[in-house]
């Protein structure tokens, strides 16, 4: 018999998916991860399991505790599914821009969130997180932003997934960063597995990776205005800074050719992609993931300028 117990269970091992519907040069191929096949629906289930997971394992955490968490929304709703599991009171703080769906999703699942200002950006909700851990010490703070079990989420899952699924053969790596994790650990695996392979980072305009400064976008969950910790610019042998417009043009067009509905931070990645596809030389096989699906972002019109 093949059924799970628990929805837990079924975090990971999403479906990898060859994108056919663009015309790349001769031999060049393209492969989505579909990370909105998880239970929560995004890419940050897996942070989510693992974190909780991890803290349980060495005490930072106890069964019946709390966390508080500051989140764009995609990491609240992965920590709520698992803070389920692990009977688990989770406190959320999201500046108020992030989508209602997201938000919505968060509290469905039991969590309670806070917003805090969207001019103050994540900073806002980083510094309202701090106060409340000063009211509630015993509370743990899975912190997304400096835990190395961010990116190790990804360099035990993500990683060994996408180099099973095509049997090590991949050239090109290219994936989004918000708080970077999935880029890092996956790029740690796939450069420590396979000589050679370039891994491309994605950020939208008004994200400092590329030299740019902070400043607002529509394209949600990607962009840093600063860089934690685990980040190594060693890891980044290409950034793309994709703007909104493009961002959102290619999340259109592919739900068109392929039916893939897909978010906003999923369109930065399929553009970048598609450069680096030009690019290529034949024989050249490009990953790269697709963190969440469009349906979140129904209020936030995020079809609304297609013809
Ligand atoms: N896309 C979406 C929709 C996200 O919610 C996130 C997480 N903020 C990312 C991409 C980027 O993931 P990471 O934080 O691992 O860089």
């Amino acid at each position: 018999m093949k059924y799970a117990k628990k929805i837990h269970e079924l975090v990971g091992n999403t479906p990898l998916l060859e994108i056919t519907s663009y015309p790349l040069p001769t031999g060049v191929r393209l492969f989505a991860k579909l990370e909105y096949f998880n239970p929560g629906g995004s890419v940050k289930d897996r942070l989510g399991k693992f974190l909780l997971q991890q803290a349980l394992k060495d005490g930072r955490l106890q069964r019946g505790g709390t966390i508080i968490e500051p989140t764009a929304g995609n990491t609240g709703i992965g920590l709520a599914l698992a803070a389920i599991e692990y009977d688990i009171k989770a406190i959320f703080i999201t500046p108020k821009k992030f989508s209602h769906e997201k938000q919505t999703l968060m509290r469905a699942l039991g969590a309670e969130v806070i917003n805090t200002p969207t001019e103050l950006g994540m900073e806002g909700a980083i510094q309202k997180a701090k106060e409340l851990l000063s009211e509630h010490p015993d509370a743990f703070y899975p912190g997304q932003f400096q835990n190395p079990d961010n990116p190790d989420t990804y360099y035990e899952s993500m990683g060994p997934e996408l180099y099973a699924g095509l049997d090590g053969n991949i050239d090109i790596f290219v994936a989004g960063a918000g708080s970077g994790g999935t880029f890092m650990g996956t790029s740690r695996y796939l450069k420590e597995h396979i000589p050679g392979v370039k891994c491309v980072i994605v950020e939208p305009e008004g994200s400092i990776l590329n030299g740019g400064k902070a400043g607002s976008h529509r394209t949600e969950g990607i962009g840093m205005e600063f860089l934690p910790p685990f980040m190594d610019r060693e890891f980044f042998d290409e950034i793309y800074t994709i703007s909104d417009e493009e961002a959102f043009a290619h999340l259109q067009e592919i739900a068109k050719l392929e039916g893939l509905l897909v978010g906003s931070s999923s369109g930065a990645a399929l553009a970048a992609s598609l450069r680096e596809a030009e690019k290529a030389k034949p024989g050249t096989n490009i990953v790269t993931i697709f963190p969440d699906s469009s349906e979140r972002y129904i209020s936030n019109h995020i079809y609304d300028e297609v013809n």
